[in-house]
C-alpha cells in the first residue's frame, strides 16, 4: 500500500502476558513514552499493527513461547466455552471446539486471523446477521492497558473497559485471552449460491432469510439459513469473479451468457443451512431447503448447490489463499474498501457503484465485491465498534480487490484503484448516504472524528483512551491517537 507506516526499533517476542504488561509500563513510566503495537497476523493493510520507531509486539510467540502452549486455547465442555489466547488463529479455536463436539456461533470468513485482531475490530461474516459479529460473542477478556495493568473485564466486571477494547482498534489494551461461548457443532452445511439479475431482488430476498422473526413452517427446525452473504459478479473491471471454482466450465458459460444479458453485471446470494450432529436431519434440511428454493427469487436454473462438512464450509477462504500463494498473486497490495451501509441506500449505491464506477477501467485488478445485510439489533452500541445505528438493517459491502503484479503496471493500477475508493466515498458522502467505513482507515484524527465517530461517540472513545492508555502509546499506526492525551 501506497502508505508510510515508518519502521519499528524493536520487536517483543513475549512468553507469557506479563512480558507485555512490563513493556509498556517501562513505555508509560518515560517522559517520552515509545509506541508499542500488538501485532497478530498483520493482515490489516495499512499498518494498523505497526509501531514507527517503537515497539511491535509479536502476538503468535505468546503461543510458541508459552510455558504450556495448550494453556492458550482451552475449552470448558461444562462451562460451554472457550478460552483463547489473544494471539491464537481463530481456524484453531475451530479445531479445539470441534474436537469436544462444540464451536462458536460467529465467524470471519477467512479463519487464519487472530482472536485479539478481529476483536480489536468486530469480526463479521454471514451468522452475524443471526448471532452478532465476533464482538458480540464474548464473556471475558484479560487485557493490560496502556497503563501495563493486566485487568480481566465482562459485562460484569470492568464492563467500561470491556466494552472499550471490543471494536477498540487496539487503543485500549492488548487482549491477551478471550473467553467465547460455545454451541453444539453440526457436522456438514448445505452450501447454496443463486444467481440474480438485479439488486432489487437480491437484497429483498436476503433481508427475508435475515428476518430472524419470520419462521417458516419446516416441522423440526426453525430459522430459514445458518449463514447469509452475497456477492456481485461482473464480465469485466470487477474481474471475473464469476468464473469461481464454484461453477463447472459447462455452467460458467452460462452464467456468462446470462451476465451479458443483464449488462455485465449479476448478483449472487450466498447461503448455508447446517445440518447433522446437533443441527437437524439430512431429511430436514433437504425438506428446509425446498422449501426455500421454491419462494426465492433467484434465476432459475442458476441455484448451485455443494454439501460440505461444516469444517471444510467455515475454512472455505483457505483453499482460495493456497491457490494465490502457488500462483505468487496472494502477497500483493489489497486496496480494500469495506463499508457499512444503511438499508435505505443499497439500491442506489448498487446503481452508482456496481453498475457505474466500479466497471471503469480497472483490468488487471481481481477480487470479490461483498454485499450482505445485517440486523442492527445484534450489535452492541456500548461497544466501540461504529456501525450506522438509524435503521434496523444495515449493508456490509467489501469491495475488496488486489492490484495484480501482471497488470502493464503495477503501481498506476494501484493508484488507479485507490482514487476509485476515493470517488467512491465521494459517491456516498454526495448523495447523502451516511456510511461508515469497516477496518477503517483515516489518514489522521479529523477524519476519524468528523466521519468515523461523529461527535457522541468520539467523546466517548477519547475518554476512554484517557482512561486506559492516556500517553496514547497503543496502535499508534491506527493514526488515531498520535500523542499523549491533554488532561481533561
Ligand atoms: C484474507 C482476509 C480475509 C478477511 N476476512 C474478514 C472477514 O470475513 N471478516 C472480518 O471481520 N474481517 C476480515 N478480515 C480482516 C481482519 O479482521 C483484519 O485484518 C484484522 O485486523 C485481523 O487481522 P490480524 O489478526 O492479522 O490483526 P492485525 O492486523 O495484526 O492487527 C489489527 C489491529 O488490532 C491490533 N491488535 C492485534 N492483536 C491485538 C490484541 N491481541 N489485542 C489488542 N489489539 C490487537 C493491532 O495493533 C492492529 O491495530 C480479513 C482479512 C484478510 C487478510
Amino acid at each position: 500500500m501506497s502508505v508510510d507506516v515508518g519502521v519499528p526499533a524493536a520487536v517483543l517476542y513475549p512468553s507469557c502476558p506479563d512480558d507485555i504488561a512490563a513493556l509498556l509500563r517501562a513505555s508509560s513510566a518515560r517522559p517520552s513514552p515509545f509506541p508499542v503495537s500488538a501485532r497478530g497476523c498483520g493482515h490489516s493493510i495499512r499498518g494498523q499493527a505497526s509501531a514507527a520507531r517503537g515497539v511491535v509486539v509479536d502476538m503468535p510467540s505468546l503461543g510458541r513461547l508459552a510455558a504450556g502452549p495448550a494453556t492458550r486455547l482451552s475449552v470448558s465442555v461444562e462451562g460451554r466455552y472457550i478460552d483463547a489466547g489473544g494471539e491464537q488463529l481463530w481456524v484453531d479455536v475451530l479445531n479445539a471446539s470441534l474436537a469436544h463436539g462444540l464451536t462458536p456461533r460467529s465467524w470471519t470468513d477467512y479463519l487464519h486471523l487472530t482472536v485479539g485482531g478481529t476483536l480489536s475490530n468486530a469480526g463479521i461474516s454471514g451468522q452475524a446477521f443471526r448471532h452478532g459479529p465476533q464482538i458480540s460473542n464474548v464473556q471475558e477478556l484479560d487485557v493490560i492497558t496502556g497503563l501495563g495493568e493486566k485487568v480481566t473485564c465482562s459485562k460484569e466486571k470492568n464492563r467500561d473497559l470491556f466494552d472499550a477494547v471490543l471494536g477498540g482498534l487496539g487503543q485500549f489494551g492488548v487482549i491477551t485471552r478471550a473467553r467465547i461461548p460455545l454451541v453444539p457443532a453440526p457436522a456438514r452445511a448445505r452450501w447454496v449460491r443463486l444467481l440474480y439479475t438485479d439488486a432489487a431482488a437480491l437484497t429483498k430476498d436476503q433481508e427475508r432469510l435475515i428476518d430472524i422473526d419470520v419462521e417458516i413452517d419446516t416441522g423440526a427446525v426453525s430459522g430459514l439459513m445458518d449463514y447469509v452473504e452475497g456477492s456481485v459478479l461482473a464480465d469485466q473491471g470487477l474481474a471475473g469473479s464469476w468464473r469461481s471454482s464454484f461453477f463447472s466450465e459447462a455452467d460458467a458459460a452460462r452464467v456468462a451468457a446470462l451476465a451479458k444479458e443483464a449488462g455485465g453485471v449479476l448478483y449472487c446470494l450466498e447461503g448455508a443451512l447446517y445440518y447433522g450432529g446437533a443441527a437437524g436431519s439430512e431429511r430436514d434440511v433437504d425438506k428446509r431447503l425446498d422449501l426455500l428454493l421454491q419462494e426465492l427469487r433467484y434465476e432459475r436454473g442458476f441455484g448451485f448447490v455443494q454439501d460440505v462438512s461444516y469444517a471444510g464450509f467455515l475454512d472455505r477462504v483457505r483453499d482460495g489463499e493456497l491457490k494465490l500463494r502457488a500462483a505468487g498473486l496472494w502477497e500483493v497490495p489489497h486496496p480494500w474498501l469495506n463499508l457499512f451501509l444503511p438499508r435505505s441506500h443499497v439500491l442506489d449505491f448498487a446503481a452508482g457503484v456496481f453498475h457505474g464506477i466500479l466497471r471503469q477501467g480497472t483490468t488487471g485488478a481481481s477480487g470479490p465485491v461483498l454485499i450482505y445485510p445485517m440486523n442492527r439489533n445484534r450489535w452492541d452500541g456500548e461497544a466501540s465498534a461504529v456501525f450506522p445505528e438509524e435503521e434496523d438493517v444495515f449493508y456490509t459491502v467489501g469491495i475488496l480487490r488486489s492490484s495484480l503484479p501482471a497488470s502493464s503496471d503495477g503501481s498506476q493500477l494501484l493508484r488507479r484503484l485507490e482514487e476509485q475508493n476515493e470517488e467512491i466515498m465521494r459517491f456516498c458522502e454526495d448523495a447523502g448516504m451516511a456510511c461508515v467505513q469497516y477496518l477503517p482507515y483515516y489518514a489522521g484524527q479529523s477524519g476519524w472524528e468528523k466521519k468515523h465517530f461523529g461527535p457522541n461517540r468520539w467523546d466517548r472513545f477519547v475518554e476512554r483512551k484517557r482512561k486506559y492508555d492516556p500517553k496514547a502509546i497503543l496502535s499508534r499506526g491506527q493514526r488515531i491517537f498520535t500523542s499523549p492525551l491533554p488532561l481533561a
